[in-house]
C-alpha cells in the first residue's frame, strides 16, 4: 500500500468511462460546446486490467463510474460484466439521468445499487440553460425509476448566482419529500472556471451562503461522515438529510483518499493537479512487471495531491472522472 507523509492513501477510485457527454454544462464546458469520446479511449477489457491493477497495487475498495456520461457508453455492459469478477464491495456510479430508465437493467444485474444523478435545477428554462442538452422530464422519470428499482439515490446540485441558486429551496424540498439526498457541490475552478477567476467569483455560492438559506426553512445539525468523505452532512430535524462538497469553504484535502482514472488510461492524484501518469502502457504486462511500475506512478500520484487547499485545474471534470 502506499501512503503519504499525511497517511493518506488511495482509497476511492472514480473511473471516467468515456469523455463523451450529451449535456454541455455552463460550469464544465465553455460556449456549449458538446464533449465527443476521446480518440483513443480504452476498450472495456482493458479498463477492467486498470481497475485490477489498482485494486491490487493501490488497494482501492470503492469504485464510482463516472465520465463523461457513462450511461453513454458502448463499453459499460461489458465492463459491468467483467466487473463482478473483481469482487468490489462498493460500486456506484454518476449520471446527468438521461439515459438511466433505459439502463437500469444493466446496471441492477451488476450489483450497483447507488447513484449519484446530477439536477441542478427543477424549472425546465433553467435546465436548458444551464445543461444544453437532454429534457427535464426524461431525468425526473429515470430517477424516479431507479427509486422504484430499489436503488439509493443522491442528487447532485451545483448552486450557482444569477443560474440556479432560486433553485436551492424548491430541489431541497422536492429532494426531502422524495427521499434522495441533496449534495450541493460548490462550484469548482475547473476547466474554463480556472482561466476566469471573474466568472467564478461572480457565480459562486459557499457553504455559510447555503446553510443561511436552508435555515430560513428547515432545522438541521451536522451529521457523522466518514472521515474522507468529501461531503459534510446535515440531518434535517423534520426528516431526510443533505449534504454540502465545500470544496473551497472547507477543503477536505486533508483526509482526501481518491484517484481518478481517465478514458485514455491517465491516472490524476488530485483535482487541484493537472499532471497525469499514463498506465495504459502498463495493461498488456504481467502482474509481476506491472505492479512495481505501476506503485511508481500512483506515489508520484499521490504526491500530486494539496496539503490543504483546493485551487481547481485548467482540466475539465469529464477528462478527470468528475
Ligand atoms: N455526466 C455525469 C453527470 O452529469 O453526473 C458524470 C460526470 S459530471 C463531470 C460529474 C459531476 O461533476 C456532476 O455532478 C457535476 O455537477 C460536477 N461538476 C463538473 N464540473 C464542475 C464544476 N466546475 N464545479 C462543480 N461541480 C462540477
Amino acid at each position: 500500500m502506499i501512503v503519504d507523509r499525511q497517511g493518506r492513501r488511495f482509497r476511492k477510485l472514480r473511473l471516467s468511462l468515456t469523455a463523451a457527454c450529451n449535456y454541455a454544462c455552463t460550469y464544465c464546458v465553455a460556449d456549449g460546446r458538446r464533449l465527443v469520446a476521446a480518440r483513443d479511449e480504452l476498450t472495456a477489457t482493458a479498463m477492467l486490467r486498470a481497475v485490477e491493477l489498482l485494486r491490487d497495487v493501490a488497494g482501492v475498495e470503492a469504485l464510482r463510474i463516472t465520465g463523461g456520461e457513462p450511461l453513454l457508453s458502448d463499453r459499460l455492459e461489458p465492463f459491468l460484466r467483467g466487473l463482478g469478477t473483481l469482487a468490489f464491495q462498493d460500486i456506484s456510479l454518476t449520471t446527468n439521468g438521461q439515459l438511466l430508465a433505459g439502463k437500469l437493467p444493466i446496471l441492477r444485474s451488476a450489483g450497483i445499487q447507488r447513484l449519484n444523478v446530477s439536477l441542478d435545477t427543477l424549472d425546465p428554462n433553467a435546465f436548458r440553460k444551464i445543461a444544453k442538452g437532454g429534457d427535464l422530464q426524461t431525468v425526473l422519470s429515470g430517477i424516479e425509476q431507479a427509486r422504484r428499482a430499489g436503488m439509493s439515490i443522491k442528487i447532485n446540485m451545483v448552486p450557482m448566482r444569477g443560474s440556479n441558486l432560486d433553485q436551492v429551496m424548491p430541489m431541497l424540498a422536492f429532494c426531502v419529500q422524495q427521499g434522495y439526498e441533496l449534495r450541493f457541490i460548490e462550484l469548482m475552478r475547473m476547466g474554463h472556471l480556472a482561466q476566469h477567476a471573474e466568472v467564478f467569483r461572480a457565480q459562486f455560492v459557499g457553504q455559510r451562503e447555503l446553510l443561511e438559506l436552508i435555515g430560513e426553512r428547515y432545522e438541521f445539525s451536522q451529521a457523522e461522515a466518514p472521515v474522507d468523505s468529501t461531503a459534510l452532512r446535515y440531518d434535517i430535524s423534520e426528516g431526510g438529510a443533505f449534504g454540502i462538497i465545500a470544496n473551497e469553504s472547507v477543503p477536505f484535502c486533508r483526509s482526501c483518499s481518491r484517484l481518478r482514472l481517465s478514458s485514455t488510461g491517465w491516472l490524476y492524484g488530485c483535482l487541484s493537479s493537472n499532471r497525469g501518469h499514463f498506465m495504459g502502457d502498463l495493461l498488456a504486462l504481467p502482474s509481476d512487471q506491472a505492479h512495481p511500475q505501476l506503485a511508481g506512478l500512483l506515489s508520484r500520484a499521490l504526491g500530486d495531491k494539496q496539503d490543504a487547499t483546493f485551487t481547481g485545474s485548467a482540466l475539465i471534470m469529464k477528462s478527470l472522472g468528475g
